[in-house]
């Protein structure tokens, strides 16, 4: 893999790789675009087959995490960064390493917690660097992000369901989860409240019993979810969901949920989707509560409150969205796509103006 021509073609500023051989971290940081503020994203701890899988994985979650803060309208670019390793194999040595390297970029990039590092990890990595975000609550941080990331997936099922069904309330709609871990089962508790009714599916049969018994769900084994009779599928655990396969299966008039990267093939399915008039609702604008949340630990005094409401703000993130796929007679995947980027030309055009010392 061309690293250069790889940053080039997806339009990436800066891309680091990082080594230390005391202990032994191998790690790739990726700034994709700074025009809005400093390039925050998680640090994903994977056992890559080899170094371009990890460098094409870094580069493709980068750019996506500009998408993702530009439309949630935060003073934040887009970065990733990925150690080289096995998940069970962590040390204090190698985040403190990967810290270093963090600090040597000036707060270019902000790191915070992903797939397979938690906020013990993060905790070790400020030993070394301020650019770190999602603390624990003990250490002044937002704690945990699901809860919150499933108010802000509510709320867009809760706009998704009145454009396309014209229902103002929850009450009666049926929804279909996959996935109730943390997110999901936050999200499955807040759609009882509201009234919904409930299919979930999970692969731990434990998962499935607990939503059974708390919020009367009605629970399928894991491959029937894509074909049961519900008005939404709010898909809440793996990305890829939406393909070929599991298309032609759907009931569904909604698909609104948390999962990253729903879409196999971004273009190719959220076309596919429009075409059987299924409102989708883009994954990176409907689950932007964790980073929301991480953004505000990092410039303000953290208060789960106002985070919230400005969590709830998705709800007209995704009408502005919906309005503009309509109009332009586009897949709201594109008009997500354009919204983000209407608001990084906006900001970048800004005039510069001497601001003093
Ligand atoms: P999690 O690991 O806690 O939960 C995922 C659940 O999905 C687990 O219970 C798992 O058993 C289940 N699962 C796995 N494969 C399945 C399958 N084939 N069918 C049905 N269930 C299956 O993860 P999470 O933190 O709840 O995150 C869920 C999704 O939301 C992920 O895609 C994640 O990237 C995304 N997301 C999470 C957050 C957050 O704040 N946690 C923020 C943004 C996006």
């Amino acid at each position: 893999m061309e690293t250069l021509k790889n940053m080039i073609d997806q339009e990436h500023e800066q891309v680091v790789f990082c080594y230390d051989k005391s202990s032994g971290l191998k790690a790739i940081i990726a700034i994709h675009n700074t025009i809005l503020g400093p390039a925050l994203g998680g640090l994903r701890l994977w056992p890559y087959a080899c170094e371009k899988d990890a460098l094409f994985d870094v580069l493709r979650l980068s750019r996506g995490m500009t998408y993702k803060n530009a439309a949630a309208g935060l003073n934040l670019g887009g970065g990733k960064a990925v150690i080289l390793g096995d998940p069970s194999i962590k040390s204090e040595a190698l985040y403190r390493a990967f810290g270093r390297n963090v600090q040597s970029l000036g707060g270019r990039y902000v790191t915070a917690e992903d797939v397979n590092t938690s906020t013990e990890d993060i905790m070790q990595i400020r030993e070394e660097t301020n650019y770190v975000t999602g603390l624990p609550e003990t250490a002044g941080g937002g704690g945990n992000p699901s809860p919150i990331t499933a108010i802000g997936t509510l709320e867009g099922i809760k706009i998704s369901v009145l454009r396309r069904l014209g229902a103002a309330s929850l009450k009666g709609i049926t929804v279909a989860v996959q996935g109730v871990g943390h997110v999901g089962e936050h999200l499955c508790e807040l759609l009882h409240e509201e009234g919904a009714g409930l299919i979930v599916s999970d692969i731990d049969p434990r998962a499935v019993q607990k939503m059974v018994k708390q919020y009367s769900a009605t629970g399928v084994e894991h491959e029937q979810i894509y074909a049961v009779d519900a008005d939404v599928f709010a898909p809440c655990a793996l990305g890829a969901v939406i393909n070929e396969q599991t298309i032609p299966q759907f009931k569904f008039t909604v698909v609104a949920g948390a999962a990253n990267n729903q879409l196999l093939d971004e273009n190719k399915h959220g076309i596919l989707l429009k075409e059987k008039n299924i409102l989708y609702a883009p994954d990176y604008i409907i689950n932007a509560g964790g980073v929301i949340n991480c953004y505000y630990e990092l410039i303000q005094e953290y208060s789960r409150d106002s985070v919230i409401k400005k969590v709830k703000n998705i709800y007209q993130t995704l009408e502005t969205i919906f309005q503009i796929a309509e109009e332009q007679n586009i897949a709201t995947h594109q008009a997500a796509a354009h919204f983000a980027e209407k608001r990084i030309e906006t900001i970048g055009n800004l005039q510069r103006t001497y601001l003093g010392d």
